[in-house]
């Protein structure tokens, strides 16, 4: 579950795609715009990252 910094939606895991730039995973609040920092604690088992966001950022 992923939690929009900016206007406080919650978002399901699949709901939004992540995205990755110069600075790292994050994506894009689809309500507001807002930039939401995402950190890669993977990868998984299945060699992918795992997106999760810090309760700081
Ligand atoms: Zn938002």
């Amino acid at each position: 579950m992923w939690t929009c910094r900016n206007c406080n939606v919650r978002f399901a895991l699949g709901e939004i795609e992540p995205q990755i730039d110069e600075e790292g995973f994050f994506f894009i609040c689809p309500g507001c715009d807002y930039r939401n920092k995402l950190v890669n604690i993977g990868p998984d088992v299945a060699g992918q990252p795992q997106l999760v966001q810090r309760d700081y950022e």
